[in-house]
């Protein structure tokens, strides 16, 4: 029972295994000038216009937003990928910083590409190298295969296994990665974390990060992660952090490829991603429903909201739907500033 007499039930933290903190200021923002009609033309003219914007503050501001939202939906985890090809150096200790601050942990990368040139690139890694040699946590970021000459893959893939980590890296997500097998097959190891996997034409090595909102949202198809012999983790792709959401879309989706598919595949998926923060299993998260652990009655259940959130250290981070450790209205003004500036410069 809660503090307002409704009735509750409690999880572990959850995790989002795969989000792009910095789409929070994305929401509202001018519609490109001309209709985009394939996947490759919504990263052209919205994602790429939008990254190259980026600064310092709205890196933040974005992230301390982003990572509120994600706590009051429960989760205290993500897998964060991140580009701001105007601001690289520096950005992914921002976003570590301005979680760290709301309560969330974060697994982080830069996304490497040669989008803007092998300079470009050469800085990508560069920034990921100097995060997590100073202690950060992450794995090495990669945009995609198909942003990225031969020699920028072997060196993203080099970097990762010096630094004893995966890559973090978005794999055949549409038909213009569809090669993304081929090119990554003598790089990939167990550690990699392979998001999307939609036209990859065989199996490699790593573990899926499944999107399935954003993958209906870009008309790409469905990436049948159960057909797959790998593990598989449940992400976002940026579209927020409600991982109980996300669960129900995932669900409808298997489903409608499988009408004797079990909600507890999808279980497995949420499950799978304390591989990354087994210390959120300790997390505690009330819940407005008393059965929030039961896949078969979560997949029916629109609205669950978090209420409390403990982390394992004992601290409570969200209390009645509020963060504890940042004033809620200020994080959103502040946001709320810095998307009119990007918008204004987009
Ligand atoms: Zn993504």
């Amino acid at each position: 029972m809660g503090a307002s007499g409704q009735l509750t039930g409690t999880t572990a933290g959850m995790v989002c295994a795969h989000h792009h903190l910095y789409s929070a200021l994305a929401r509202g923002m001018p519609a490109p000038a001309k209709q985009p009609t394939t996947f490759r033309e919504i990263l052209e003219q919205i994602w790429w216009r939008l990254d190259v914007a980026l600064d310092d503050e709205m890196i933040r501001w974005s992230a301390m937003l982003g990572a509120m939202e994600a706590l009051q939906c429960g989760t205290t985890c993500i897998v964060d990928h991140h580009e701001s090809p105007s601001a690289i150096e520096g950005s992914l200790s921002i976003i570590a910083e301005a979680c760290a601050e709301v309560g969330v942990r974060t697994n982080l990368a830069y996304g490497v590409t040669d989008r803007h040139g092998s300079d470009g690139a050469r800085r990508g890694l560069a920034e990921n190298e100097r995060f997590l040699r100073g202690g950060g946590r992450g794995m090495v970021g990669v945009h995609a295969a198909f942003t990225c000459t031969d020699e920028t893959l072997a060196a993203a893939a080099g970097l990762a296994v010096d630094l004893g980590v995966g890559v973090h890296i978005h794999v055949a997500e549409g038909p213009d990665d569809a090669a993304a097998g081929a090119r990554l097959a003598q790089l990939a190891t167990e550690d990699w974390w392979l998001v999307h996997c939609v036209y990859l034409d065989r199996t490699l090595p790593g573990i899926i990060a499944h999107n399935p909102r954003s993958n209906m949202n870009n008309s790409v198809g469905y990436a049948r992660p159960s057909a797959r012999r790998n593990r598989v983790v449940l992400g976002t792709d940026g579209i927020g952090a409600d991982m109980l959401e996300e669960a129900r879309l995932a669900y409808a989706r298997l489903r409608e490829s499988d009408v004797t598919a079990s909600p507890d595949t999808v279980w497995t998926w949420i499950d799978n991603g304390y591989l990354l923060f087994p210390e959120a299993r300790e997390d505690r998260v009330t819940w407005n429903d008393p059965h929030p652990d039961e896949a078969w009655r979560v997949v029916f259940t629109p609205g669950l909201r978090a209420l409390d959130v403990t982390l394992a250290s004992g601290e409570e981070v969200l209390r009645n739907g509020l963060p504890t450790r940042v004033d809620a209205a200020e994080v959103r003004a502040k946001a709320t500033e810095q998307a009119e500036r990007l918008f204004t410069r987009l």
